[in-house]
This record gives structure tokens, sequence and C-alpha cells, in this order.
């Protein structure tokens, strides 16, 4: 199978993160920033790394970045560079663009150009955060939408030693126990007769709202 090729775009704390990442896994990675100091940091970890300014279309395309599967724009604060580039990236026929939104204004005029992707990094994380300060059970969590959610909940000792059926949690809250965490294990689509042990951490689907019943009641 052909290697991925991905490009990206900014290599702050963010991009430079994704980058980092992406080579790690092997990964083809071309990194691209206008500052030459952050191109020569990251000279030894990407595949290829350019300075470059990714506003100039001339630029753009002599790094052939129509053939990447895959570009992320993490330009940060300078927002008319990111949308600017994102225009290139698609008028220039590029397949997959994920970009680093800074705020709502700007996460609108991208989707409206026709970013595939829109991360909010800050903002999610502070969410993820939030919840997992409010309940001291909440591990984790992922928004699916604006009223469902995938939430990793430690289970409390009311639940140990009882097994899915017995507690019958899908009828009762209309939630779904998709996997158990188990120290190094994780038992993905667990059976019915599987007993909760004391540290399960239980990863939950469900609606925003039954999962908050399931954890004041239950947990
Ligand atoms: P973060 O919040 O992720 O740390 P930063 O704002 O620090 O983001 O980093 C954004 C990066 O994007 C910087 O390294 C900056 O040099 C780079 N950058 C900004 N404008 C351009 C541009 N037009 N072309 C290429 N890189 C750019």
């Amino acid at each position: 199978m052909k290697k991925k090729q991905f490009a990206v775009i900014g290599l702050g704390r963010f991009g430079g993160s994704i980058c980092r990442t992406l080579s790690e896994q092997g990964m083809e990675v071309l990194a691209i920033d206008i500052d030459e100091d952050r191109v020569n940091e990251y000279a030894s970890i990407a595949s290829h790394a350019v300075v470059g300014d990714s506003t100039d279309e001339a630029v753009l395309k002599s790094l052939g970045i129509r053939n990447f599967d895959h570009v992320i724009v993490a330009i940060g604060d300078n927002i008319q560079a990111s949308i600017l580039t994102t225009l290139i990236l698609k008028e220039l026929g590029v397949q997959n663009i994920t970009v680093k939104a800074t705020n709502d204004y700007h996460e609108k005029v991208l989707k409206k150009i026709g970013a595939d992707q829109i991360v909010h990094p800050e903002r999610d994380m502070g969410e993820r955060i939030a919840h997992s300060i409010i309940s001291n059970n909440v591990l984790d969590y992922l928004e699916l939408s604006d009223v469902h959610s995938i939430v990793e909940i430690a289970a409390s000792h009311r639940l140990e030693g009882h097994s899915l059926l017995e507690l019958d949690i899908r009828a009762r809250y209309g939630i779904n126990i998709v996997a158990i965490k188990r120290g190094n294990e994780v038992i993905v689509s667990p059976l019915a007769s599987e007993m909760i042990r004391k540290g399960d951490i239980l990863v939950v689907i469900g609606a925003d709202e039954d999962i908050d019943r399931f954890e004041a009641k239950v947990v």
C-alpha cells in the first residue's frame, strides 16, 4: 500500500505536535512554516521541512501540494493567513483539508470555503477538562454531537461484583457500555455476563442527559 502523504502548514505547538506524531507513526510528512527557526526545529523530525509563505499560491504549487493526501493548516493567530491558505488549497484541488480554528467566526468562514474538518483544540480540550473536573468519576469525554457523547466513567463500589445483565443499564438508562478498561486490558463489547470489578473504567455511549442520570444515580 502506498504511504499516505501529509503536509502540515504552521509549526506552532498544535501543528508541531501533529507533525511529530504523524512522523512517529511512520507517515510521510512535509512541514511548512514561514519562520526559518521553526522549520529547522522540524528538519530532523519531518520527512521534509521547508520555509515558505502558504498564502503565496506559487509556493504551494511549487511544493506540489495537490498531490498530498491530507493537508493540515495549523496557523494560529493569523486568521487571515489561515483563511487565505485554505482557500488556495481548495482551489488547487487538495482532497482533504483540516484547519485549526481560533474562534467561531473563523470556523464559519472555514466552513463556507469548504474546509473538510475544522478543529478547535483549545475549546475542545477545555470542554473535556471541565467535564472531568465537574465529576470525579468522569475521566474522559468525547462529544459526538450537541447531545451525545462517549464518556469514560470510573466504576464505583456500587457497581462492583454485578454483571451488566444484573445492572440492566441499557434498559434503565438508555446508554450502552461499549468497553471496559481493566488495567492494561480493554474488553470491547463486553458480554452481559461480564462482572464489574474494582478499578474498572466504563466506556459509555449515549445521550448526555442519560449519561448524567446514570452517573448521578449509579456511580
Ligand atoms: P499555536 O497556537 O499552535 O502554537 P502559533 O500561532 O504559535 O500556533 O503558530 C503558528 C505557526 O504558523 C507559526 O510557526 C507561524 O510562523 C506559522 N505561520 C503563520 N503564518 C504563516 C504563513 N503564511 N505561512 C506559513 N506559516 C505560517
